[in-house]
């Protein structure tokens, strides 16, 4: 079967799983949509842009809010832009219809793991087809998990897996088999995170765990069906495994790093070259909306929204608790009841989340570095700062920025936000990408 033909049959069985899943969850049809008690988007407004329409695509996970709502809220119609935002089945498919654009049938752009825009942009996961895209925001920071299987429950997996020294190798002498941990699609975000938590805690993720890829909207059932013992991707899928008592969560992403990246939005590099006014409205119409959904307030509207088949189709309650951040961590279930502990869409305490951080976006490259992930095409921090720069549109968020009037403390002066640190100590210095790598004690 040719590489193309495995994506597409892969993208028409995760439609099928959801489908299904859609059905378990016992969610009523929704007839108005969720946003027939909200206000109701105004008429998209004439701000002679180059284009009305865009074409974006997204996956249902909290990462994707801030372009439900702008679309919901009237937030793109304001500035002058239709946008339809249409549901990927999965990762593989909302590549390949980037991939496609417009004309062909697919998408200008949308929600994305890092780092696919550089390597679409390479043609390092495109079969070798560059399609040159532009990151333009960041859509979301933490808010995302990993989840554990109650199969393994007795083990109680925290964020530090030094305290289950053993487990993994007792594991596999118990069962035959390595420990299963899924991510929705290799070489990014899910799959990074997931590398980064084992091995902190000691465990060599390519020899002493079995990895594999889950669609987010199949992880439920696969973990019903004991097809995985852990996975990792963004709320609801987590908080519903706990939910609905098949798993509890042994870490969130915002004990790993607070306020680190996560998903981001970008577009295909020749719409933006076409329409530059019309991206300008594009990056407004997100800014404004993830400053309205960011408010506590706001958040229990939020999950209304998205909550309708429209988008998620999932219960108003799984989606309001992961948007406020209220998760039960580990295996006794602790609540966590700080808000800045969940998913972040304007404000933290790094300031400004939305801007797109080049200092951030390059540390996905690092971290292929780190794994060897994409040979021929980052296999060197001067390429990675290459490719990073070409593809990382800072530049256009502060046009944006400026034309909206936000007041200069939230429009970052700098390409970089400093130095990180992680849970485990770890600091990544993005003026020395070398000095991270090399403090990373497990690596390929
Ligand atoms: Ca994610």
């Amino acid at each position: 079967m040719s590489k193309r033909r495995q994506f597409l049959s892969l993208a028409s069985a995760a439609l099928v799983g959801s489908m299904m899943l859609g059905g378990c969850m016992g969610t009523p049809p929704d007839k108005g949509g969720g946003a027939a008690d909200t206000s109701a988007p105004s008429a998209t407004a004439d701000k002679g842009l180059e284009t009305k329409t865009i074409n974006l695509g997204f996956v249902p996970i909290l990462e994707a809010a801030p372009l439900v709502v702008a679309v919901e809220k009237g937030y793109f119609a304001k500035h002058g832009l239709d946008v339809n935002l249409t549901k990927q089945a999965s990762w593989p498919a909302a590549r390949d219809n980037v991939v496609l654009g417009s004309k062909g049938g697919g998408i200008d752009g949308g929600q994305w793991q890092l780092p696919m825009p550089q390597m679409i942009s390479e043609g390092a996961i495109t079969d070798g087809k560059k399609v040159p895209m532009y990151i333009l925001a960041m859509l979301m920071s933490q808010g995302n998990g990993i989840a554990a299987s109650n199969n393994i429950k007795g083990a109680n997996l925290t964020v530090d897996l030094k305290k289950s020294a053993g487990f993994f190798s007792d594991f596999s002498k118990k069962e035959g088999r390595k420990f299963r941990a899924a991510y929705t699609f290799p070489k990014a975000n899910q799959d990074i995170w997931i590398r980064y938590w084992l091995a902190a805690g000691g465990i060599d993720p390519d020899k002493e765990v079995e990895l594999l890829t889950v669609p987010s909207t199949e992880t439920l059932q696969g973990m019903r069906n004991g097809t995985m013992e852990a996975f990792s991707t963004g709320d609801p899928w987590p908080s519903r495994i706990v939910k609905d008592d098949i798993g509890y969560l042994p870490a969130i992403t915002a004990q790993i790093w607070k306020s680190h990246p996560e998903e981001y939005l970008a577009v295909r590099a020749d719409w933006v070259d076409k329409n530059p006014k019309a991206t300008i409205a594009l990056i407004k119409g997100l800014i404004e909306a993830q400053q309205w959904m960011d408010k506590a307030e706001n958040r229990s509207e939020v999950a209304k929204i998205l909550s309708s088949r429209k988008w998620y189709n999932t219960p108003v309650a799984v989606l309001e608790e992961s948007i406020k951040g209220q998760y039960l961590i580990g295996a006794d279930r602790k609540p966590e009841t700080d808000p800045a502990m969940g998913p972040l869409y304007w404000d933290s305490d790094r300031g400004v989340i939305s801007y797109p951080y080049k200092s951030l976006t390059l540390w996905f490259l690092v971290e292929s570095l780190r794994w060897k992930f994409y040979p021929g095409t980052v296999d060197t921090i001067a390429q990675a700062k290459a490719i990073n720069d070409k593809v990382t549109r800072e530049d256009l968020w502060i046009q944006a920025a400026k034309e909206l009037g936000l007041p200069a403390a939230q429009i970052p002066t700098s390409s970089s936000r400093g130095k990180e640190t992680f849970f485990d100590g770890v600091v990544y210095d993005p003026e020395n990408p070398q000095a991270y790598l090399d403090s990373q004690k497990i690596k390929k």
